[in-house]
């Protein structure tokens, strides 16, 4: 179990990211902390870990205090998976995630077979051993980051939004995965995401924060949906949903540079046998686009920033000259044009 007692995290600049927060992660399940971007979700799960320290309060792991741990002793029992993975980029696939065991003190047989073992468990083929991540679809890179993160077969997993820059279809197979992954291993997991749709499939427990680091709500998924402590709630849960009040921002054409963050809410359309038809938008109330489609030059785009543009990661909208959302592409897509 992890447990914070009123921790504030002040920062040199004044800024407070976390303030007062008392929460506690149940072992054995999924804890999502879902909320607005700059709410202090990173802040929070990498004090779990002590990438940052807490300015005041504590934080248990079991009846532990993290402030009386080495860090790298800490880390041992702690996996970390971001976004992008946060790969080695000139080791393979193999080496990645042997990484791990090695330094945690495994002959080099001994971590090769560990690194197997994690790749078959997050469904990688054994043939991608010998890959370097470029060579890798980002949900592919998503599943070496979680083998590895497995690799020191840690109780405690940390996920930092890292399914958030994949491609809706992408994004829910690594969902499914994780809920089947955490039903087999029994880890505890902390996971941050911006996503309400995101945190309501994965949380067994949702911790709502708003700006300034402070829980909103707080509890099972069906809770918030049900009954919103507040209209903050209601509108951050009822808002993603329904998607009301989001607008797009003109968007800039390419060719070139990413020119903005990809929007969040956008959303698969399924059929009642719950196949995935289309996609919609808030910036086009009512409207469904189909999947797919290729970019044509001269169309305008918006791909995420933080996506690197020569890597077949991501998606990028296609919009047209009003800013309006017209088909939804790829970014390998994109850089076969540049
Ligand atoms: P989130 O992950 O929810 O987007 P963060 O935890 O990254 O939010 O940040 C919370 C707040 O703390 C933001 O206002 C951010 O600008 C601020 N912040 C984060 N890191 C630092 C830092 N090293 N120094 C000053 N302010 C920071
Ligand atoms: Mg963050």
């Amino acid at each position: 179990m992890i447990r914070f007692e009123n921790v504030t995290k002040a920062f040199a600049d004044g800024t407070v990211a976390v303030d007062d927060l008392t929460l506690e992660m149940p072992s054995g399940q999924i804890t999502v902390l879902v909320g607005p971007s700059g709410c202090g979700k990173t802040t929070t799960l990498r004090m779990i870990n002590r990438m940052i320290d807490a300015t005041s309060g504590r934080i248990l792991i079991d009846d532990t205090d993290v402030a009386t741990v080495d860090p790298p002793d800490l880390r041992r029992g702690i996996g970390y998976v971001i976004q992008n993975a946060g790969l080695f980029p000139h080791r393979t696939v193999e080496d990645n995630i042997a990484t791990v065991p090695r330094l945690l003190g495994a002959s080099k047989p001994e971590a090769r077979a560990t690194a197997r073992e994690q790749m078959e468990r997050v469904g990688l083929p054994e043939s991608f051993a010998t890959r370097y991540p470029a060579q890798l679809s980002g949900g592919q890179q998503q599943r070496v980051g979680v083998a590895r993160a497995l690799a020191a077969d840690p109780p405690i997993l940390l996920m930092d939004e890292p399914f958030s820059a994949l491609d809706p279809i992408v994004r829910e197979g690594l969902q499914n995965e994780l809920i089947r992954l955490q039903g087999e291993l029994g880890k505890t997991i902390a996971f941050v995401t911006h996503d309400i749709d995101e945190a309501i499939k994965l949380g067994d427990q949702v911790a709502l924060l708003r700006q300034g680091g402070v829980i909103a709500q707080f509890g099972p998924p069906q809770e918030l949906l049900e009954s919103p402590a507040d209209e903050f709630v209601a509108d951050f849960v009822g808002r993603d949903r329904g998607f009301r009040s989001l607008s797009f921002e003109p968007a800039t054409a390419l060719p070139g540079r990413p020119v903005d963050e990809l929007p969040d809410h956008v959303e698969l359309v399924r059929d009642s046998d719950g196949v995935a038809t289309g996609w919609r938008s808030a910036a086009a109330p009512g409207e469904v686009f189909p999947l797919g489609g290729t970019f044509t030059d001269g169309d305008s785009v918006r791909v995420a920033t933080d996506l690197s543009i020569s890597s077949p990661v991501g998606i990028a909208l296609r919009v047209d000259g009003a800013g309006r959302p017209t088909g939804i592409i790829s970014h390998s897509d994109i850089a076969r044009h540049l």
